[in-house]
């Protein structure tokens, strides 16, 4: 078992103010006014009910590796999902449809479908986290999203007051995104993925890791030789949690690569004359995905760029905004995420969005 989460301590006090900072990658973020421990499904779903029935506010926090909680903290009940596993539950001759309990460590379960030779999860390697918060945005990286793979998720109705089966299809499903995001209504308890037996990986569709395996895009690699490169260059960038190194003390990217119009791609290269083309890659729909790394990096803020309080940019990646002391308050961070989406919009009209999950504070 995966030990990526931080337990929680038997009678410590949630008012606490160091509280929900023990629980997120950031290690920011305050005091909860209750703090429960869900170690099943029925027990998420347990947990949720009775804090509704005192009429408290809920906040489902996993592994908190995508979430940015204000330092005043929650003033309700935040259910720590622990609840671990998965099984078969359909498989024919060439796939295998896998049941994972919402509080499963990510990177063990495709550690898992890699060693039993289940095609489909491999680039999503080393990303933290719990199987449960993937289907939230759409987890993705080196040219896989889980959307690819799930089949169906379970999850607590919280309008309805029961447990529902939503299919894919239903899900909403897009870029760093999906109807589960910035939504009370669901609990998600299990997801369903649907994997391909085969030693293989999919076709490597993301230029930096063919060149790493030394491969041409849409050639296929062994799925270990996928999963190695694809960690080795995350842990390059700072993308792999370690617990020794403050460059990880982050929630991944902080902004999401801004999706543009046409024309407003146009007028970006427009002002982006002088600095040659801004590297982008074509979206359904006539529009283009724009790097949001790039944009902040040209507007002035490169690596290891300093906000107050210890605050900064990773010194490995434009997108990560890191607490590298481990001491600094959310109003800090937020300081640092406002000054930067600020400077790109004044230097390239660009609007950046935040991709973590924003609570009890805003950019
Ligand atoms: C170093 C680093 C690298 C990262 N790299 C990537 C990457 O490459 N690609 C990527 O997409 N993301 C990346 N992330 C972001 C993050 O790891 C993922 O979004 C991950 O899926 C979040 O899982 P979690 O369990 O930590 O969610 P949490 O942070 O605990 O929660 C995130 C949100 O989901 C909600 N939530 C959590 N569990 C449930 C549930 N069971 N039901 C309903 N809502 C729930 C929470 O309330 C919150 O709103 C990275 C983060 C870090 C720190």
């Amino acid at each position: 078992m995966s030990d990526v989460y931080a337990e929680p301590t038997t009678g410590a006090d949630p008012t606490d103010p160091a509280t929900l900072a023990r629980y997120t990658t950031l290690r920011l973020g305050g005091p909860a006014a209750r703090l429960e421990v869900a170690t099943s499904a029925d027990d998420i779903v347990r947990q949720v009910r009775e804090a509704e029935a005192r009429e408290q506010a809920v906040l489902l926090l996993a592994g908190g590796s995508n979430v940015v909680i204000g330092d005043q903290g929650f003033p309700g009940t935040v259910v720590l999902i622990r609840s671990r596993g998965f099984r078969v539950v359909a498989e024919d001759a060439d796939t295998v449809t896998v049941r994972v309990e919402a509080g499963e460590p990510w990177d063990d379960l495709v550690a898992a479908t890699v060693e039993r030779g289940w095609s489909g999860l491999e680039c999503l390697s080393g990303i933290p986290g719990s199987a449960g918060a993937t289907p939230i945005q759409n987890v993705g990286a080196y040219g896989q999203e889980v959307a690819e793979t799930i089949v169906a998720v379970e999850a607590y109705d919280r309008t309805e007051g029961r447990v529902v089966r939503i299919a894919a299809a239903d899900c909403g499903f897009a870029y760093r995104g999906s109807i589960f995001k910035y939504s009370d209504r669901w609990v998600v308890l299990s997801v369903d993925f649907r994997l391909t037996r085969s030693p293989l990986s999919g076709p490597v569709r993301y230029a930096e890791l063919a060149r790493a395996l030394g491969v041409e895009a849409g050639d296929r690699v062994s799925l270990v030789d996928a999963r190695a490169t694809v960690r080795r260059l995350r842990a390059g960038k700072g993308m792999v949690l370690d617990a020794q190194d403050p460059d990880t003390w982050s929630v991944g990217s902080f902004f999401t690569n801004p999706v543009l119009e046409r024309e407003a791609y146009e007028l970006l290269r427009e002002r982006a004359a002088d600095l040659g083309e801004p590297p982008s890659w074509p979206c359904p729909g006539d529009t283009v995905k724009v790097s949001a790394a790039w944009l902040i990096d040209k507007a002035g803020f490169g690596k290891g760029y300093a906000g107050p309080e210890g605050v900064a940019i990773s010194t490995k990646h434009t997108l990560a905004l890191t607490n590298q002391t481990g001491t600094a308050s959310t109003a800090a961070l937020v300081a640092l995420a406002r000054e930067i989406r600020d400077g790109v919009q004044t230097r390239f009209g660009v609007p950046l969005h935040p991709e973590p999950v924003l609570i009890n504070c805003t950019i």
